[in-house]
C-alpha cells in the first residue's frame, strides 16, 4: 500500500505543516494572518506583497527584524499592520505594536532619525536637532478647561511684574502668571493631579523652563499642531506621583513604556540600524494592549 504524505508546503510562508483537512493550503499561523488581511480589506497588491514579504522573511518585524507573537494579542511584539506612510494604504508592513505605537505618524527616515538621534542624546550628550516632521497630524488638543488666567482687561499697564514661573515681564498687577505659564498651570490643574506632583513640576518648570524632561529640547507652548509641542507625560504610566514636560512627540514614543525600558528600546534600535544588532526583547512592566479578533 502507498504511503500517504501529510506533510504540506504552506502557501504563505511556505514552511511545512500537516494539514487537519486535505484542502487546507496555509499552516494555521497563515490562515489566521490571512483572515486579518481580508477583516483590514487591504488591496490585493498590499496583500500579495505582504505574502511576498512572510514568504522571504517569515512573521518578523519590517523594520528591525524582531521575530513576532502572532497568537498573543496584549504582547507587545504582536504583529501588527503598519502604514509604511502615515495615512497612505498603498504599502503596508508588518511590525510590533510597540514600534507601531512608537513609529506613530512618523515616515520611516524620520522615524531612523529620531531614534538615532535620541541614542546619540543619551550615550553622548549631543544636542537633539528638531526636524520638520512631513505628516504629523497635531492631535494635541488645548485641554477645555486650560483658559489663561493672565492679564485681564488693559487697564494695569503700568507697573511692570514679573511671572512666578517663568520670570518674563508682565504688565499685570493682579496676574501671577504671564499668559503662556497662566495655560500651563491651569492644564497642570486639569489634570486632577495630588498637590505635591503641581508643586514639583511647577518647581521643575521655574528652576529648567520649559525644557524636555528627557531630551532638554525647548519645548513649544503656542502650536498645539507642533510635534515639539509641550505635554504632561507620566512618568511611570498612570502614576500621578511624578509628572514630566516632554513633547507630543517623544510622548507618544514613550508610549506606556517607564523611562528605562524607553531608553533601552531607543538604543536596541539605533543599534539595530547602526551596526546591525539585534534587538533583544525585554519584558515591560506597563504596556498592555489587547487587539480585536478579527472576523470577515
Ligand atoms: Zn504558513
Ligand atoms: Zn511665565
Amino acid at each position: 500500500m502507498k504511503k500517504i504524505i501529510r506533510h504540506r508546503e504552506c502557501l504563505g510562508c511556505g514552511r511545512k505543516f500537516i494539514p487537519v483537512y486535505s484542502h487546507t493550503e496555509y499552516c494555521p499561523t497563515c490562515a489566521g494572518f490571512a483572515i486579518r488581511m481580508a477583516a483590514k480589506k487591504l488591496p490585493s497588491e498590499v496583500v500579495k506583497e505582504l505574502w511576498d514579504y512572510v514568504h522571504r522573511h517569515g512573521y518578523v518585524c519590517y523594520y528591525t527584524h524582531m521575530e513576532l507573537d502572532m497568537d498573543d494579542r496584549h504582547s507587545p511584539w504582536y504583529c501588527v499592520f503598519d502604514h509604511w506612510k502615515p495615512r497612505d494604504s498603498s504599502k503596508i508592513v508588518i511590525t510590533s505594536s510597540l514600534l507601531n505605537e512608537m513609529k506613530s505618524n512618523l515616515l520611516e527616515e524620520e522615524f531612523w532619525y529620531i531614534i538615532i538621534a535620541l541614542a546619540e542624546h543619551r550615550r553622548r550628550g549631543t544636542p537633539f536637532k528638531k526636524i520638520k516632521l512631513a505628516c504629523w497630524p497635531g492631535h494635541v488638543m488645548p485641554e477645555k478647561n486650560a483658559v489663561a488666567l493672565g492679564p485681564q482687561g488693559s487697564k494695569a499697564i503700568k507697573p511692570i511684574y514679573k511671572c512666578s514661573l517663568c520670570g518674563k515681564r508682565i504688565l499685570a498687577y493682579n496676574a501671577k502668571y504671564c499668559p503662556q505659564c497662566a495655560k500651563f498651570v491651569a492644564r497642570l490643574h486639569s489634570k486632577n493631579l495630588p498637590p505635591e506632583t503641581i508643586t514639583a513640576t511647577l518647581d521643575y518648570v521655574r528652576k529648567r523652563g520649559f525644557i524636555c524632561y528627557y531630551t532638554d529640547i525647548k519645548l513649544v507652548l503656542d502650536d498645539p499642531s507642533s510635534p515639539w509641542y509641550y505635554v504632561l507625560d507620566h512618568w511611570i504610566p498612570q502614576d500621578p506621583g511624578k509628572i514630566v514636560l516632554t513633547c507630543d512627540l517623544f510622548n507618544v514614543m514613550k508610549s506606556d513604556l517607564t523611562e528605562k525600558e524607553f531608553w533601552y528600546f531607543i538604543e536596541a534600535f539605533a543599534d539595530y540600524k547602526l551596526k546591525g544588532k539585534k534587538v533583544c526583547r525585554k519584558k515591560l512592566s506597563y504596556f498592555w494592549r489587547l487587539f480585536p479578533v478579527e472576523d470577515c
